[in-house]
């Protein structure tokens, strides 16, 4: 029996094939007249999987659009790991700017050039692929494995909560692999950890009824942006409140550039001056400020 290697090195064409195939089904979640185009996916997917040695495969309806689920439950006592990735695509505007019809893939210098051929369509080929090999060359996996592919990742996976909720046990595992992730370099496989997840949150700032004249009120009444941005710098991990620090250098360089002393500066309060001093920052206009080799002109 082939090794594995073997087994994926004398099928690459007809991978490529199949890669190919599956790049050409416009299967953009976030338009509604390619709806159909998802669940042609999902068909891909599920067919896919089965040919590759996956048992119990289907495609579930989630309420939006089907994910597929298969798996490979043979091996007593050892972990589960549950592969996620998703074969729904963004849109593809401005089509101008392509330079082929972006679900016609093209081969060229050995890439794959498609909507959807590095997000997510390729990567989640990957591991269906090496699963098969392993199963062809062994008979076996050496873990359990289920396989989880949605078509709603490119809009958010707005029904996949609920989905995920109501399937629990379908879904258990010990670990996830999501197949939707990139590689350095092409010879350099890689496993990225630890990957941050996503939160969406709508804030409304209830300001004043009218506008106010920013002279007499101008300090005085927080402006809606203001007070949208100050909890939000507090959210920012420490560099980035340097970097805002840096901004606001910047302005006080630019206003002595300008022969402007600007008199908020100089009446600076007692708490915020220390942090400027730990700066090195002067306020002697004829010193070199933030000028670094490189950086803009000397400031007179
Ligand atoms: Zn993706």
């Amino acid at each position: 029996m082939a090794s594995w290697k073997t087994y994926l090195e004398e099928n690459q064409d007809g991978f490529l094939k199949q890669l190919l195939e599956f790049l050409s089904i416009p299967s953009i979640s976030g338009l509604k007249e390619h709806k159909e185009d998802v669940k042609k996916a999902a068909d891909w997917v599920a067919a896919r999987l089965q040919t590759g040695g996956l048992e119990n495969v289907r495609i579930l309806p989630t309420g939006g659009h089907p994910v597929v689920y298969g798996d490979w439950l043979h091996a007593p006592d050892k972990p589960t790991i549950l592969i996620y990735g998703h074969f729904d695509t963004q849109p593809v505007d401005p089509l101008e700017l392509w330079s082929q019809p972006p679900f016609e893939p093209a081969v060229a210098e050995e890439r794959v050039y498609a909507r959807g051929a590095s997000d997510d369509k390729g990567n989640m080929l990957a591991p269906i692929l090496a699963l098969e090999a392993l199963l062809n060359s062994q008979e076996k996996l050496p873990v359990n494995v289920k396989c989880f592919f949605e078509g709603q990742e490119e809009i958010g996976s707005p029904q996949l909560p609920e989905f995920i909720s109501a399937n629990r046990e379908l879904l258990a595992c010990d670990l996830i692999l999501s197949a939707d992730g990139g590689q350095w370099d092409e010879d350099q496989p890689a496993l990225t950890l630890a990957l941050r997840g996503l939160c969406a949150l709508q804030v409304d700032v209830q300001a004043a009824r009218g506008d106010t004249h920013s002279g007499t009120f101008g300090g005085t009444i927080m402006n809606p942006i203001h007070a949208l941005v100050r909890p939000w710098i507090r959210c920012i991990p420490h560099r980035a409140r340097l970097r805002l620090k840096a901004f606001m250098m910047m302005c006080v360089c630019f206003r002595i550039s300008n022969g402007l002393r600007s008199p908020k500066f100089l009446t600076m309060n007692p708490t915020t001056r220390p942090s400027w001093v730990s700066m090195n920052f002067s306020v002697n206009p004829d010193i070199q400020l933030m000028n670094g080799p490189g950086h803009g002109p000397r400031l007179k």
